[in-house]
């Protein structure tokens, strides 16, 4: 509902200037009532890459207002990594802390049990043998590491911009459309073999460009963009708008782009919204700025994790 009011005031020659201003009803009650997107489900302690204990971020996120938050450490990946959860003796650790913190923070605040679950074809795990071995409320499916027909890993993520370019230039011969083509086709199959709950930071590959190697309004970007999009719809996965990359200054709009978020809402695809938090501080960081971008591509409600699942809140 859109209300009008009518403001007037004189000038300081005494004439009578009258002002109209248009709100929406529902913005402008949330805006007084300060009331913001208050939950995060994409959350990284120190089982993994993370900073803290999880008993810190859940400290954090009661100082923060959060009303309900998820742990989605990253599954344990066979190979040698400075990133994962370790192996599954540290993974079972994982699940029994935050079930006791569940338990132990019970009045104040939902704490629901989650991963971020890499997908590389022929290396990672299937999805449902981490659904099926252990009580996951959620799984946050996600492509950090691109697999080139050469086996060759090209690694998209972290602070140092040299690994992706390396990978670009060397691995991929400067080939920008083969690589970032790779990144797409890998994560399509991902969401319609994998079927993750949310599908993580869809447009990651774009992080470390900084409109040096190619432009997201070029045809063929748009076009894979397009596909995964339509992947996610046939799939039911909810995306996530991931903070992350405004606030660590390495990506100049949100993942995915404003653009792919006007899309999404066309398409009818459901949205949540993380701040990837790898340290206590940075659990609610800029959940407004996600739940503002998502008001201006259409959208009126996000999911959030709940006893009965994921359900639909209004921004
Ligand atoms: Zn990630
Ligand atoms: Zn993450």
């Amino acid at each position: 509902m859109v209300i009008a009011l009518l403001f007037y005031y004189r000038d300081p020659s005494g004439i009578l200037v009258f002002h109209f201003s248009c709100f929406n009803f529902h913005y402008l009650v949330r805006k007084i009532l300060l009331i913001v997107f208050r939950h995060n489900f994409h959350t990284h302690t120190s089982y993994c890459d993370g900073s803290s204990s999880p008993e810190a971020y859940v400290k954090a996120a009661l100082d923060a207002g959060l009303l309900s938050m998820g742990f989605s450490g990253h599954a344990p990946v066979p190979m040698e990594n400075g990133f994962a959860i370790r192996d599954d003796k540290a993974l079972k650790e994982y699940f029994s802390d935050i079930v006791s913190l569940r338990e132990a923070y019970r009045k104040d605040i939902a704490i629901y049990l989650g991963l971020e679950v890499d997908y590389i074809p022929g290396i990672t795990r299937p999805f449902g043998s981490f659904r099926e071995n252990w009580p996951l409320d959620y799984i946050i499916g996600s492509v950090h590491l691109v697999r080139n027909p050469e086996n060759k890993l090209w690694f998209i993520d972290g602070p140092d911009r040299s690994l992706w370019i390396d990978g670009l230039v060397i691995d991929y011969k400067g080939d920008v459309k083969k690589a970032v083509g790779d990144y797409y086709h890998q994560l399509c199959e991902m969401v319609e073999q994998q079927r993750p709950d949310i599908v993580g930071h869809l447009d990651k590959v774009k992080m470390h460009n900084h409109g040096a190697y190619f432009s997201e309004d070029e045809p063929w970007y748009k076009d894979l963009v397009m596909a995964c999009l339509h992947s996610v719809l046939k799939t039911g996965c909810i995306v996530e708008v991931n903070t992350r990359g405004i606030y660590k200054k390495r990506s100049e709009s949100l993942f995915p782009a404003p653009w792919i978020l006007k899309e999404m809402k066309q398409m009818g695809i459901a949205v949540t919204i993380s701040s990837d938090a790898h340290k206590p501080e940075e659990i609610a960081m800029l959940l407004d700025v996600g739940s503002s971008a998502l008001q201006a591509a259409g959208y009126s409600e996000a999911y959030v994790f709940t006893s009965n699942g994921w359900q639909a809140e209004a921004l």
